[in-house]
């Protein structure tokens, strides 16, 4: 019971961040990261992680980002 309720809080909690989130992303990845904004304004750019691949922010709703070298197979082969 008392986890199924903290399951509903947190679940809330989270797509209220979501909500706050949407389209804010390059500021908010920018706060987390360091990283300087223009980084994630969807356009490519060096690859912060790997610096060998092209980085873009693909989904300003979201915050999903890519890299060209590194990001390529999804989150397993984010090495
Ligand atoms: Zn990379």
């Amino acid at each position: 019971m008392t986890a199924m309720t903290r399951n509903d809080q947190t679940s809330t909690h989270v797509s209220a961040i979501k909500n706050t989130a949407r389209g804010r992303w390059p500021e908010i990845l920018s706060a987390l990261t360091g990283l300087p904004s223009e980084l994630f304004d969807g356009e490519y750019h060096q690859c912060p992680k790997c610096k060998k691949g092209l980085f873009r922010l693909v989904d300003a709703e979201t915050g999903a980002c890519f890299c060209t070298f590194c990001f390529r197979g999804g989150p397993d082969n984010g090495g």
